[in-house]
């Protein structure tokens, strides 16, 4: 049994008083693509923040190949924090795109890309912007080096932002619904770079109303309905008939 990517157990999450996770207990197989779908508001987003600790969980815990992220059991199984070095090294392990591109509008792809490995990692400029081309160059960007954010469409902008979170070397990527603010024609080109990306064999955690992208991409699918993984399962166990009716009403609205 190799250890999973991620492996979630009994994940809680409150904000205040209202309780958004009710108890998540996930694996996320190393080297494959999970789609996670699911209703709006069912929490889809507050549990890809918590795999990247942008969400810190309030009862439950996380593992990233096996090191757990932020808490570890701790001696009366309450979790101890772990010390911000040990945290920072398990999330350098994790990428994540968003749906809002947020890159920097006054620097270049190239400098969006290369950005942080010269702030955060200390990279020298030269050898930032080499590994930088290098991932806009994965993502068919090579040529659009030198535009400004406003200079490019969407998909190319979203496609930055894939390069950005490449170029420090993920060992997970997480997308939190990469397409939803892309008009339908600049889709396909995001999704090529994803499926690419999986072809290569990059471990992929995928939230997404791209149902199509799903089923033919997702090696894991799993369904989340008002805080709770209703199933988890190969698209073939989750998209064929019969279904379980909550699943049938939710690919009715998509399909
Ligand atoms: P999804 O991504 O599936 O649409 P979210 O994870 O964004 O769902 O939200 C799940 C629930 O948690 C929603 O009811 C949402 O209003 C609530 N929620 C998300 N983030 C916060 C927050 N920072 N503070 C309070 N409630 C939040
Ligand atoms: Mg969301």
């Amino acid at each position: 049994m190799t250890t999973p990517a991620i492996s979630v157990k009994g994940l809680i999450k409150r904000f205040g008083e209202v309780e958004v996770l009710h108890g998540i207990d996930l694996e996320i197989p190393q080297g494959q693509v999970s789609c996670m779908i699911g209703p709006s508001g069912s929490g889809k987003s507050t549990l890809l923040r918590c795999m990247a600790f942008l969400e810190e969980a309030t009862e439950g815990l996380i593992y990233i190949n096996g090191e757990p992220l932020g808490f570890a059991p701790g001696p009366q199984g309450k979790p101890v924090r772990l010390p911000a070095a040990r945290i920072r090294a398990v999330r350098s392990q994790i990428g994540m795109v968003f749906q809002q591109f947020n890159l920097w509008p006054h620097m270049t792809a190239l400098g969006n890309v290369s950005e942080a490995l010269k702030t955060v990692h200390g990279v020298r400029k030269s050898e930032a912007e080499e590994r930088a081309m290098l991932q806009l160059k994965k993502v068919g960007l090579a040529e659009r080096a030198g535009h400004y954010p406003s200079q490019l469409s969407g998909g190319q902008q979203q496609r930055v932002a894939i390069a950005r979170a490449l170029a420090l070397e993920p060992k997970i990527m997480l997308f939190d619904e990469p397409t939803s603010s892309l008009d339908p024609e600049l889709t396909g080109e995001v999704l090529n770079v994803m499926r690419s990306l999986a072809a290569d064999g990059m471990t992929m955690v995928v939230v997404s109303h791209e149902i199509g992208f799903a089923a033919s991409v997702g090696q894991q699918i799993a369904f989340l309905e008002q805080g709770r993984l209703v199933f988890a399962g190969p698209p073939r166990d989750v998209f064929n008939k019969p279904r379980h009716p909550r699943l049938d009403q939710f690919l009715d609205t998509y399909l």
